[in-house]
Parts: structure tokens; sequence; C-alpha cells
């Protein structure tokens, strides 16, 4: 039986293991601070019943999520405080276990292909990988939409699959809006299983002060594209802090006073759009701007939020598991982006000065 991180999004490390009692941590890596991402495979366990043991706060409500391909997953549906325990059938030679469901670049380039949407290289990261992006429509609205700048957050790339699914699918859209899509901001982090959120010095997600060069090739690119093309409006797909209260919910990081109002619309646009084969949104659950964790630190959407051709700008957290009334699936985050692709055209038709009447 061998217990390893070789794939994609992988990140484990075995401290020991007492007969079927295995003891897990999760690597840190460059975070500072504590965070709780972690993947591994188990092989060669065929019929095995084994424990897997880990810290607190490592452990969603539904276990973990298992696959046996490292691209589609499930949840394990149960756990016990901070192990679970898996009996590995005859035919599971190997079996996937991750903190949360893993959204794979393939799934990404596989989205591109199906949607007839170009997959092209933005630029090359500090580790030589050509990080993929793509951009479509006609239309005179610029829209920047961002996944993974924290690399470990996979809920965001699977509202993003939704948002790009629908506005692919609208002649509307393509009329009206020029979009850019990155999918994998940190993909180095992506590909690795880093935590990527708190990165020393800062993470993608701080590289954004405006009196300061950028550290990553990516997040240098994405200022430099809106600085030549404009962003009228750019939304960053996160996924919360591991669980409880408002990190079980989705929800719009607010993240300016002046533009409260707009975003207020935008919140009543979504709430409007979410459907019951979608994640729930609910606009109480937005975070006001100034508050709690939220305080005005340089991020993707602050700096786009900032430029003077810019509508609304937000970060949209959504939930790692959710409840069980509002249980996070693969198939409820991508109803949940194109809930959210339908919110911003109707939020368009009614508040942007620019648009064309319906
Ligand atoms: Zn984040």
């Amino acid at each position: 039986m061998k217990i390893h991180q070789s794939f994609t999004g992988g990140n484990i490390r075995v401290l020991r293991q007492q007969g079927n009692e295995i003891y897990l941590e999760n690597e840190l890596r460059d975070t500072q601070g504590d965070w709780f991402y972690w993947a591994f495979c188990v092989e060669g366990a065929e019929g095995m019943t084994l424990t897997f043991h880990f810290s607190p706060n490592r452990l969603g409500y539904y276990g973990p999520a298992v696959s046996h391909d490292a691209h589609t997953w499930h949840w394990l549906g149960s756990c016990d405080g901070d192990s679970f325990t898996y009996t590995f059938g005859e035919g599971e030679a190997s079996v996937y276990f991750a903190h949360n469901l893993l959204y794979h670049p393939d799934r990404f380039l596989a989205l591109a292909e199906k949607q007839n949407l170009k997959v092209e290289p933005l630029c090359v990261t500090k580790k030589g990988r050509t990080v993929p992006c793509t951009a479509f429509g006609e239309g005179e609205l610029q829209v920047i939409l961002t996944a993974r700048h924290h690399a470990c957050e996979s809920t965001g790339d699977y509202v993003l699959e939704g948002v790009l699914s629908e506005l692919s699918d609208s002649p509307e859209a393509n009329k009206l809006l020029r979009v850019l899509c990155v999918p994998f901001v940190d993909y180095d982090g992506v590909v690795d299983g880093d935590q990527g959120k708190g990165r020393a010095p800062y993470d993608h997600n701080r590289d954004y002060a405006a009196d300061a060069a950028p550290l990553y090739p990516t997040t240098q690119a994405i200022r430099k594209y809106a600085e030549e093309n404009g962003c009228h409006f750019g939304f960053d797909f996160h996924s919360p802090w591991h669980k409880g209260g408002r990190n079980d919910t989705v929800f719009i990081v607010q993240n300016s006073f002046e533009k409260e109002e707009r975003l207020r619309a935008f919140s009543a646009c979504l709430a409007q759009e979410v459907t019951e084969e979608s994640m729930d949104y609910k606009s109480e659950n937005d975070i006001p701007f100034m508050t709690e964790w939220n305080k005005g630190a340089p991020t993707f959407a602050a700096f786009m939020t900032a430029r003077p051709e810019n509508d609304v700008a937000f970060t949209l957290e959504t939930a790692y598991f959710g409840t069980p009334d509002n249980l996070v699936t693969d198939a409820r985050l991508v109803s949940l982006g194109r809930a959210f692709a339908r919110a911003l055209l109707s939020y368009i038709a009614a508040h942007h000065p620019k648009a064309p009447t319906p």
C-alpha cells in the first residue's frame, strides 16, 4: 500500500502508520500561518479498511472528496471528527481523497473545446509553465474573469465554468461583451497542490498594489491587459475559509463604499437568478466593506474597481462544502455560475448607461 501526492493538486505528508490507522498532515509549504488544503492518492489497498487521521480543521462536513481518476469527485458522505474510514473494494487499485472537490486544468480545456473557445497562452510562470486563458466576444464592455488567485480554492473554477458556459452560449453576451478569462491565476500552485493562500512574501491576490511592481508573471499580465483594454466588469471567483458561519455560503465581498449601491444592485440580480438546481445565494451573507477581515487590502477586485472605466469588480466567495440544504456539488456550482452570468446581463441591461436598451 502506498500513499502519495504525485498528481495534479497533490499535497500530503504521512506522519506515521499504526496498523490500519494512518496519521496525516497537509503541507503548508510557503504559506504563512495555518491553512487546510490537502489531497492524496492511495494505491494498492484493495480489500483493506483504513482510517485516516488529521489535525483539527482539515475535514469538511461530508468527509473527504473521493475520486478514482483525479477528475470526477464526490463526497464520501461521512467522517468521524478529524478522521475518516474507507474500505477499499477489490477493484479499487487507486483512490484519491481531498479536502475539497478538485478542479483539474484538463476540465477547463475540455470546456473550452465544447464551447468552441480558443485557449491561448497568457504568460509563462516562474516554474516555466504556460498559463492558459481564453478570450471571446465582440462587444465594447470589457469583462475580466479570474479564479485561483489562491491556488487551493477550486469552487471558484466550477462557478467560473458556469459563467463561461452561459456567456459563450449567449449571442447577446457576445455582442455586448469582450471577455478575458484566466481560470488558474496561481497556475504553478494549482498544479503543484500548494495552499497558495498567504504565500510568502505575499500571495497572488495581494499582488495588486498600484504603487508596487507585480511579483508574479500572471498578475503582471492581467494588470497589463486591464491597462491596455480596460475593465468595465471584473469578477474573481474564490473559496472562503474552511467552514462555519458565512464560510458555508455564497457571498460577495463588498470592496467600496462609493459603489455600495451598484454592489447591492448586482447582488439583487444574482439573488433573482439562482435556481433550485444551483447553489443558493442570499444578499444578507455578503460581507460589507471594512468589516471583519474585509479591510481593504490590495486585491484583483480592488485594483479593477479603482479603474476609471470600471462599473463593478468584486470577489465572489463560494463555500467548499455548503450545508445540507445548500450542498456543494460540481453541478450546483456550475449552475451558480450560469446564474451569475445571467445576473451580469440583467445588471447591465438595468444599470449600465452604455448598454443598449432592451
Ligand atoms: Zn481566496
